[in-house]
């Protein structure tokens, strides 16, 4: 099966995306994750996805979905993957439909003031692994637990980017949800509860 998670920043849409894969033996393809391990490259590319990342924009739909089609073209995904953060836009939706066939989209709920809110909590790691003072804190104040790192506060987390990335959110990830509504594969999660929780919810909704 081939899923999408979908949601506003910090719906924890990710968590859970490694979780079911995780369960489904099958890649989590995040795009955000793509983009940051380019940046760490430092090359011309790395630097144009910088630019975008950091103010809270998103990246080109030509970019991205040249970005997207390259992993899915890996061995990998043969047996089924889950997309974290990909599509964003309408035209990313379209693209992905005419390369491959898309079976479930999780949307996972939260308010806009639940997601500032989190947000301004969230600490992330070099390593990938991300935190929330409030809800799932390091267990040594500001060092990760899976590579003992400092932890920091992600550039487009700051108050400046996280106004500008909501916004894009509602203009155009949004329209998403209707857009795969249309095509009757849409679950619809409340992320304002628990992540055990939230991840028995997405189990059964996909196994009926
Ligand atoms: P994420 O880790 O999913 O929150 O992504 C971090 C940032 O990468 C986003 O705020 C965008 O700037 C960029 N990005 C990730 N996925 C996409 C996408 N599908 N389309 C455009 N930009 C993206």
């Amino acid at each position: 099966m081939n899923f999408i998670f979908l949601g506003p920043q910090a719906s924890g849409k990710g968590t859970q995306a490694i979780l079911l894969s995780k369960k489904l033996s099958t890649p989590h393809i995040s795009t955000g994750d793509i983009f940051r391990e380019a940046i760490k490259k430092g090359d011309e590319l790395g630097k144009t996805l910088q630019s975008y990342i950091e103010a809270g924009n998103l990246v080109p739909d030509d970019l991205t979905n040249k970005t997207i089609e390259k992993r899915l073209r890996e061995n990998d995904i043969k047996n089924g993957f889950i997309l974290d953060g990909f599509p964003r836009t309408i035209d990313q939706a379209e693209f992905l439909d005419k390369i491959i066939q898309i079976n479930k989209v999780i949307d996972i709920q939260i308010s806009d003031k639940e997601a500032v809110h989190r947000i301004s909590s969230r600490r992330s790691c070099a390593c990938g692994k991300t935190y929330n003072l409030l809800y799932n804190p390091p267990k040594k104040e500001n060092i990760c637990d899976l590579c003992g790192a400092e932890l920091f506060v992600r550039s487009d987390d700051k108050p400046e980017s996280v106004k500008i990335r909501l916004e894009t959110y509602h203009q155009k990830t949004k329209p998403l949800v209707d857009y795969y509504k249309e095509k009757n594969i849409l679950i619809t999660i409340d992320g304002e509860r628990p992540i055990e929780t939230i991840y028995e919810d997405i189990i059964n909704k996909i196994s009926k």
